[in-house]
This record gives C-alpha cells, sequence and structure tokens, in this order.
C-alpha cells in the first residue's frame, strides 16, 4: 500500500469515527517529511460545541503545539473532505508543503483569491495541492457514495 493511501485510509478511518460520534464525518492525518504520522485529528465540531474543531484545523493545533512551533514546512497534510476557507487560510499560514484530499465540497466556498493563493499569505511558498484522491471511499464515509449520486 503506497504512503499516500495509507494516510488516506487513516483519514477515512478517523472520519468513520467522527461519524459514529455524531460530528462530520471527517478526519486529518499530517506526516513529516520522513512520511512518519506526526499528527491526527478527526472533526468535533458536535461533541466540543466548538464549530473550528474541524479536523484539520485540530491536527495544525496538536502538531504546533507539540512542536513549540507555527511552521510546518515540509509537512503533508492528508484530509478526507477538501479543506474549508478556514482551514485552507490555517494550512497556508503554517506553511505545510503538500496537501492531499479526497472528497471535493458538494457546495465549495471558493471565494477568489482563494487562500490556497492569495497573496496576503503569501509569507510561506504555496502548497502542492492534490485532490479527489481515493474520492469514492471518502464520499462513502460522508453518506455521498457515487450510489446516489453524490447527495447524502
Ligand atoms: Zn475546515
Amino acid at each position: 500500500m503506497s504512503e499516500d493511501r495509507r494516510n488516506m485510509q487513516r483519514c477515512i478511518e478517523l472520519a468513520q469515527k467522527a461519524r459514529d460520534a455524531g460530528d462530520h464525518p471527517f478526519g486529518a492525518v499530517i506526516v513529516d517529511e520522513t512520511g512518519a504520522v506526526v499528527a491526527e485529528e478527526r472533526n468535533r465540531e458536535n461533541t466540543e460545541c466548538d464549530v473550528t474543531w474541524h479536523a484539520e484545523i485540530g491536527a495544525l493545533r496538536k502538531l504546533t503545539r507539540s512542536m513549540g512551533t507555527n511552521c510546518l514546512e515540509g509537512m503533508t497534510l492528508y484530509t478526507s473532505g477538501e479543506p474549508c476557507i478556514m482551514c485552507a487560510a490555517a494550512i497556508r499560514k503554517t506553511g505545510v508543503s503538500r496537501v492531499v484530499f479526497g472528497a471535493h465540497s458538494r457546495k465549495p466556498f471558493r471565494p477568489e483569491p482563494h487562500p490556497f493563493t492569495d497573496p496576503q499569505f503569501a509569507e510561506n511558498d504555496l502548497p502542492e495541492v492534490q485532490g479527489g484522491y481515493m474520492e469514492d471511499e471518502c464520499l462513502r464515509v460522508q453518506g455521498r457514495g457515487a450510489e446516489n449520486g453524490g447527495a447524502s
């Protein structure tokens, strides 16, 4: 199993845990330059009564606190769903080098300029972004399988 596949599979497992707990079905994993998993988190918006507790933000927060730095250059963030505007901005702020996401958003909020490309976040290099990776599996955990046209 490739590293990308293994990490996205873990995101899907975390998304299922979130779903089982009554949270939104999303999971995120961060790996360092060596490919070691250094943080993972699931969505906890409902259980923590915190609308900012998206899987990506949770994983970023855990990692920056444990490392004692806001700089995550060289890291790769995997997430089962397309990062929202809040998470995209946080990802840019930390300088994560690569983002791999699964399911595209059903109602993508893509303002122009987007945080992944907005010059106001230009203190860090743009991350390499790969979307739609293992999308069918990621849609399924959201209850948006291809069999129902992507609608849940
Ligand atoms: Zn988000």
